[in-house]
């Protein structure tokens, strides 16, 4: 199961809360009417289509209801980052510091040095905080 925290919520939540909105941090033309069909039509659908890290718009749907960003693996789901809306993109090279964060926690974890107490990087393993009632 994908665990997704929520910058607003401050808590780790199975997927099913969440829905994937696409790419983030995709910039809307100015003035759109400058624009050929051909330019319009790749602001519309044109996606990069990555394999790999990949930034994403996540929303909090069964929660805050609120939009995130996140970078997410296209391939192994693992989350390095979640940041709420408006939050610039990471840096190139803060994204490698974060990659080689995780990749070192990885190796870590497949080596054994990481028991099984916990879970796999890349799926926090915090939990969420328990909400009592009296
Ligand atoms: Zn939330």
């Amino acid at each position: 199961m994908l665990l997704i925290s929520c910058p607003y919520c401050q808590e780790t939540r199975p997927e099913i809360e969440f829905r994937n909105s696409g790419e983030a941090w995709l910039v809307r033309p100015r003035d759109p009417s400058t624009l050929n069909d051909e330019q319009w039509g790749d602001f519309l659908y044109g996606r990069s289509n990555t394999k790999g890290w990949l930034g994403e718009r996540w929303r909090h749907v069964h929660g805050c209801g609120r939009f995130f960003n996140a970078i997410r693996h296209t391939v192994t789901d693992q989350i390095i980052m979640v940041s709420p809306s408006g939050t610039p993109r990471p840096s190139d090279s803060e994204l490698q510091k974060l990659i080689a964060a995780r990749e070192s926690e990885m190796q870590a974890w497949h080596s054994g040095e990481i028991g099984f107490g916990g879970s796999a990087p890349g799926h926090d393993s915090k939990p969420s905080s328990a909400k009592t009632t009296k």
